[in-house]
């Protein structure tokens, strides 16, 4: 393996693997350096896969990244092979007090241009009659969408490796020394490797990896997020994402359908000290539950099958992209609530400063731009056809998630393929559904061993924050 690059990126989420992909198209060398032993194991993981479409007001950069991804993202996820989704989304007023703040919600996304209206309560229920009777009237957004985020952070980075980008996953990032050529020498756990440019997309980290290289300072804390996870019985229902006009401390409590038609509820948002901490707290789930059933009455507990906290990477600013004050070569990146929503734009905006800084990178012609396609038997309207065509997929090897033999041997067979039982549900889903892999761990682990030749009993859950990876023996 090479050890000098043009462009080292470090981190593995939503933004490191955008970029990477992106440059991985140009005729620079990338690499891609993440500590965990996957990717997608920072705030890429727990957040809700909105796309928004919209954000913020268009002169500010946030505004601008939302607009400009959205207009790419419906076609993106369908060249990279990732569930997306066009769902709308209501903001609820519960009282009149609550719908007197919908014409302030509104002014300034019709004033950006993005479709948007103020509906009565009845029009709100004929959109999603799940809405509560008590609803007086709702904000409409009907382009907002939804991903799955973690998929598509997997896709970014098999792109990249298409491409030619070498993912490097268990490399987390320890030191750097800026060479008399003016290159980095960047040390990993197991290696050094040398870079010109460097991109930093270490979420959370980020301010101690800037520390490494001996660029600008800036602190990150984190602002903890909890959300319940409702079972697809439930989730089948939800037509849109639904939620609570702005609290004054969070943009509100959503009902967010995932594109598995499971469904999302929260987040809270509270500002906490320990960026690796994901517990959650039954008091404040209780609340989300309590403001969520106002909103949604039939939503039950028994519903739901799980709940976690993610943490949202809060700094000076919503969005980092831009070149280091004092270290040449080396580019920060990052963003606090719309990381899923602006990856394609970022990367954009990423190699275009590289290139402002003297990286000479033309885009390649020929280069990949489109995933093979996995067929899935959820919701596939033939599946006797898959099974003539494939008999792996008569093999369900999850139940609660249908998902087969077939999609994980396609998982195993991608360009990054997952080293953990954690790592086959972010491709697949598999053991995200009701049994929570209760009934099907055994059987996902069976075919890492058939796909990979590991002993069963050696395979490891794999988690964020927990040791991850397969034995190997
Ligand atoms: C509760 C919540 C809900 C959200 N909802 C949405 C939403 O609906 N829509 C939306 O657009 N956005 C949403 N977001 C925001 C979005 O999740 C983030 O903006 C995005 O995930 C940030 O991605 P990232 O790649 O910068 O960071 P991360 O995903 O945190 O990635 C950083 C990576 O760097 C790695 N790393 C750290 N240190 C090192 C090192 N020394 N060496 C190597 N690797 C290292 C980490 O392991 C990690 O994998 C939400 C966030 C939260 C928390």
């Amino acid at each position: 393996m090479s050890d000098r690059f043009d462009v080292a990126v470090i981190g593995g989420g939503i933004l490191g693997t955008a970029v990477s992909a992106r440059l991985s198209r140009t005729t620079a060398s990338v690499v891609l350096l993440e500590e965990a032993e996957d990717l997608a194991e920072g705030s890429s993981k727990g957040n809700a896969g909105i796309v928004c479409s919209y954000y913020s007001a268009p002169e500010t950069l946030e505004g601008q990244l939302v607009s400009r991804s959205y207009r790419v993202y419906e076609d993106l996820c369908r060249r990279l092979d990732v569930p997306y989704r066009r769902c709308g989304s209501l903001t609820l007023a519960m009282d009149r007090d609550q719908a007197a703040t919908l014409p302030a919600l509104l002014a300034p996304i019709t004033a950006a241009g993005v479709a948007a209206e103020i509906i009565s309560g009845d029009d709100a229920r004929q959109i999603e009659p799940l809405v509560s009777d008590e609803a007086t009237a709702a904000l409409y957004q009907p382009d907002e969408a939804i991903v799955d985020p973690m998929r598509l952070t997997v896709a970014f980075a098999e792109l990249a490796a298409r491409n030619g980008a070498q993912i490097r996953r268990s490399a987390a990032v320890t030191g750097a020394t800026r060479m008399a050529d003016g290159e980095f020498r960047i040390h990993t756990e197991q290696e050094d490797i040398r870079a010109r440019f460097v991109v930093n997309a270490a979420g959370m980290a980020a301010g101690q990896v800037s520390a490494l290289f001996g660029g600008d300072s800036y602190d990150l804390r984190p602002r903890q997020g909890q959300y319940w996870v409702l079972d697809r019985e439930f989730g089948r229902t939800v037509k849109s994402v639904v939620v609570t006009v702005p609290q004054p401390d969070s943009r509100g409590i959503q009902l967010v359908p995932t594109t598995n038609r499971s469904a999302l509820l929260g987040p809270d948002s509270r500002d906490t000290t320990d960026p690796y901490d994901r517990s959650t707290a039954p008091d404040v789930l209780e609340a989300v539950f309590a403001t969520a059933q106002r909103m949604i009455p039939s939503v039950r507990r028994q519903d739901a099958i799980k709940s976690y906290a993610a943490n949202r990477i809060v700094g000076q600013d919503g969005v980092r992209l831009r070149l280091d004050a004092q270290q040449p070569g080396l580019l920060h990146v990052g963003n606090r609530s719309t990381g899923v929503t602006t990856s394609p734009a970022t990367a954009e905006d990423v190699l275009s400063l590289l290139r402002q800084a003297g990286l000479v990178a033309p885009d390649r012609p020929g280069s990949v731009t489109e995933l093979p396609k996995t067929r899935r038997l959820l919701f596939d309207e033939s599946p006797e056809t898959l099974v003539r065509a494939d008999p792996r997929y008569a093999q369900v090897v999850c139940v609660c998630e249908q998902v087969t033999a077939a999609e994980i041997d396609a998982a195993f067979r991608s360009a990054v393929p997952p080293v953990s039982l954690e790592g086959v549900r972010k491709r697949t889903r598999a053991t995200y559904g009701r049994c929570q892999g209760a009934f099907c761990s055994a059987g996902v682990s069976f075919m890492c061993a058939l796909n990979n030749g590991y002993r069963p009993d050696k395979i490891r859950q794999g988690s964020g924050g927990a040791t991850l990876g397969v034995g190997r023996e």
